[in-house]
C-alpha cells in the first residue's frame, strides 16, 4: 500500500522537526506539504521539482 503521508516543505526553516500531514498543506504553518518518501527534502534530489508538479496534479504515482 502506498503511503500518502507528506511532510511540510518548509519544516527545516519553520519547525524544529518534520511536520507530517495527510493533506497537501502543513497544518501548522500552511506551507506546501510534499511527499515524505524517500526524503523530506534533498537539494541534490533531481526529482524535487517533479514531486512538486506531482503534488500540483494530485498524482500519487511518485515512485
Ligand atoms: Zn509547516
Amino acid at each position: 500500500m502506498k503511503s500518502d503521508i507528506r511532510v511540510c516543505s518548509d519544516w527545516e526553516a519553520v519547525h524544529e522537526r518534520p511536520v507530517y500531514t495527510l493533506g497537501d498543506a502543513c497544518p501548522e504553518c500552511g506551507a506546501d506539504a510534499v511527499n515524505s518518501a524517500p526524503a523530506p527534502f534533498n537539494p541534490e534530489d533531481p526529482h524535487g521539482s517533479y514531486r512538486r508538479r506531482a503534488r500540483r496534479r494530485g498524482n500519487e504515482t511518485d515512485e
